[in-house]
């Protein structure tokens, strides 16, 4: 139960000049700025161990002009065309401010990271995520979301950042706009009043409310759910209570490519080196270049709610420097035919209509015809037996509302300015995919945790 409670309410136990709600990737990277900066920090984590999405995550961050880009051998990338490629997917319906503030931003996060805290970082070079104009995708070597959590812990502490774990936050308490510090409840049902001089909201958005995705999110209510549960959507309901501006509630991150049963997650490199998606009657059904947040919705609304994803033995070879997909292998979702009849036969797909979809795919891969949903099939080779085919369906990934901060990542009130002391990052911040499942371009989710926790951690510790 999240509550905005009076100030005149708090006997403070205990006093800290930052605190900061979450242990992801946005509340940690804000801890470690907001502690360089020389402010007392407390990190209040409601699981025993800090996981959160980011730890479910792959962990790619998209960053231009970094040093780690032009040693692949991009030296073209700038945050401005990082903000064109963020603005294209999402129509111009980005808040364009924000946009300029994460895009340039997040590089030299990345290189402080890096410089200041020892994360190592590589530059995915394989091929391109849809809609990124160059190739700016950064990983830690592991390429896991738990590795880059990890990561962060490590430096964290080596920091001095102190984590209090087993600390749910249950209300914030607030004077006329100004935080004055928060009630924690522990798991053994006591609770603790903690007063702070600034507060950074790092604790995701709403993906984990099964009401509140029904209300904002209603075409994907009945969907699974395959972020972190922790995340209640506790900061847009405070958020609601003291008067912050708050949007694009339903807009949202997907994913069309969740292995079922299984639940691990193929990688959209499969579709954008070659692969195709296909119902259980054999046909595409949408240009899966488009993106694969949207296509969450698309594979929802095929028979039963899944879809297959076929490809060849080149991409099965490729796809296994995922260790997602090397899961998968082991988990028995791969299904593998020597022939178009034998991968039929052995996904209970109609022999005909998967031989009509590939023959299509192959005109379509030579030119000789344009793609009734719109892809470019000719930049890639036609898919050749053995063939490969893994069942999927559509899941919400995480939430992309809430939220609205400026440009030091201070929220804004409806009044119009910001509150004196109250910040924003990650999920629990409106970010830069626009109202729709549509708008979100790979990486925005990690782009705004860690941008505007950096941000955060700094103005918090100024301010306070
Ligand atoms: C399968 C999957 C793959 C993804 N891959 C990518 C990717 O490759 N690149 C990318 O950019 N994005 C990706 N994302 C999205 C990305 O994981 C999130 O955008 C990002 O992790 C958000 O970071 P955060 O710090 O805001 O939230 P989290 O990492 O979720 O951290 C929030 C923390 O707050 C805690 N918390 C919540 N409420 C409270 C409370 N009241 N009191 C105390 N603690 C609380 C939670 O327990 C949690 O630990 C992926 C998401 C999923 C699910």
């Amino acid at each position: 139960m999240s509550a905005v409670l009076p100030a005149s309410a708090m006997q403070a136990d205990a006093e800290v000049d930052v605190a900061i709600i979450g242990a992801g990737a946005c509340g940690l990277v804000a801890a470690l700025r907001a502690v360089e900066a020389g402010a007392d920090v407390l990190v209040l984590e409601r699981d025993a161990k800090p996981t959160g999405s980011t730890s479910m995550s792959s962990g790619f961050i998209p960053a231009p002009a970094t040093r780690f880009q032009r040693a692949i051998g991009t030296e073209d990338d700038t945050p401005g065309r990082f903000a064109a490629d963020i603005q294209a997917k999402t129509k111009n319906r980005a808040d364009p401010g924000l946009v300029a503030t994460v895009s340039k931003a997040i590089g030299p996060a990345l290189e402080w990271l890096a410089v200041s805290h020892g994360l190592e970082w590589i530059v995915l070079d394989d091929f391109l995520y849809p809609g990124h104009s160059r190739h700016r995708m950064h990983a830690v070597p592991e390429k896991t979301g738990a590795a880059l959590l990890q990561r962060l812990a490590t430096a964290a502490e080596a920091a001095g950042v102190m984590v209090a774990t087993g600390a749910h936050v249950t209300g914030l308490f607030a004077d006329e706009g100004r935080i004055r510090g928060v009630r924690i409840a522990r798991a053994d049902g006591s609770e603790e009043n903690l007063a702070c001089k600034a507060l950074v909201l790092a604790c995701n958005g709403y993906g984990g409310n099964a009401d509140l995705v029904a209300r904002h999110i209603p075409e994907l209510k009945d969907a699974l759910y395959y972020g972190h549960a922790g995340n209640q959507g506790d900061a847009v309901l405070w958020g609601e209570a003291l008067g912050a501006d708050i949007r694009h509630l339903s807009g949202y991150q997907g994913h069309g490519s969740l292995a079922h049963p299984h639940q691990i997650l193929i990688s959209w490199a499969l579709m954008m080196e070659g692969g195709i998606q296909i119902n259980t009657e054999g046909r595409r059904f949408s240009n899966e270049h488009g993106g694969y947040s949207e296509q969450a919705v698309n594979v929802l609304a095929q028979p039963g709610r899944v879809a297959w994803n076929v490809y060849d033995q080149r991409i099965h070879d490729f796809a296994q420097s995922f260790p997602d997909y090397r899961d998968a292998m082991s988990a028995g979702a791969i299904r593998q035919g020597a022939s178009v009849a034998e991968l039929a036969e052995r996904i209970g797909v109609d022999e005909r209509a998967l031989s009509d979809t590939l023959r299509t795919a192959a005109a379509l891969q030579r030119g000789d015809a344009a793609d009734e949903f719109g892809r470019d099939f000719t930049t890639k080779p036609a898919l050749k037996a053995p063939l490969f085919a893994v069942k999927v369906t559509g899941v919400l990934f995480h939430t992309q509302g809430g939220l609205m901060v400026d440009r030091d990542a201070r929220v804004i009130s409806t009044a119009g300015g910001p509150f004196p002391n109250l910040f924003a990052g990650g999920g629990a911040a409106c970010g830069v995919s626009g109202p729709d499942v549509s708008g979100y371009l790979s990486g925005n989710g990690l782009l705004t945790a860690v941008a505007l926790g950096y941000i955060a951690g700094r103005s918090a510790a100024l301010g306070s």
